[in-house]
């Protein structure tokens, strides 16, 4: 699997980190975790198109993870060129009604020339020929989740997506073993509710010993660390390139 890293960001606009979200190039087709503001941007800077996306996962409904799903439909239906092939929407709990008041407020977003398929995950798993998906439920609202994306039938390669959450032993458990955790990591002392600083993340790094771990969803607090991060941990920066 490859992964590229579209954006690191959180709700704090910047110039230097678009909202969090995670281009997953696999066997099966190209799966992008997550869409806020400035993600469609990231995709083109990185020399790809929405007609690549094949799979867009909501972990939650914030709009700091959603908000591009407008430019994104839009441009599906619109843009110079218009889409074809079937795409995905996974997400939580609520996803159809989230979905429903979205193209609601629009109207331009529903589908014209191409199949839109909502997978509803809240906790469960899913198989797309070798490459499989497992959600869990995260601590930071209803309908969030976290992902882990086998590619391979025996022994594959894991990738763990935490979306917004804060500790919970769930995660621990998804995260076990994985070769690459991308985790939110809001804040590095600072505590808030539904989110994780560093210390939270090493408690779950400590137990569910993950051989890599990229933080984001930073919030500025980062920029003035002056700590030293060693491995596993690697502080991510938009446009990094992971292969599996
Ligand atoms: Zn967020
Ligand atoms: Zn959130």
């Amino acid at each position: 699997m490859k992964l590229k890293i579209l954006g690191t960001g959180t709700a704090t606009p910047s110039l230097q980190r678009a909202s969090s979200s995670y281009l997953l190039s696999t066997t099966w087709g190209n799966i992008l975790v997550d869409i806020g503001p400035s993600v469609v941007r990231r995709l083109l800077e990185y020399g790809y198109t929405t007609d690549d996306v094949d799979m867009v996962v909501l972990t939650h409904f914030h709009p700091d993870h959603t908000v591009d799903l407008a430019t994104f439909l839009f441009a599906s239906n619109y843009g110079e060129v218009t889409r074809k092939k079937p795409l995905i929407l996974l997400g939580g709990q609520g996803l159809e009604g989230f979905y429903e008041n979205f193209v609601r407020l629009y109207r331009w977003l529903s589908p014209v020339g191409y199949d839109l398929i909502l997978k509803s995950l809240p906790a469960g798993e899913w198989s797309l020929g070798e490459v499989s998906i497992k959600t869990s439920k995260t601590n930071h609202n209803p309908e969030s989740i976290a992902l882990r994306v086998t590619e391979g039938k025996r022994e594959g390669k894991r990738i763990v997506f935490t979306g917004d959450t804060d500790f919970s032993k769930d995660l621990v458990a998804l995260a076990e073993g994985a070769d690459l955790m991308v985790s939110e990591c809001s804040f590095p002392e600072r505590k808030v509710k539904g989110h994780l600083n560093l210390a939270d993340l090493q408690r779950i790094v400590k137990e569910a010993k993950p051989r890599q771990v990229i933080l984001s969803h930073l919030y500025p607090d980062w920029d003035a660390f002056d700590g030293v991060l060693h491995a596993p941990f690697l502080l991510g920066i938009d446009g990094l390139d992971i292969e599996l």
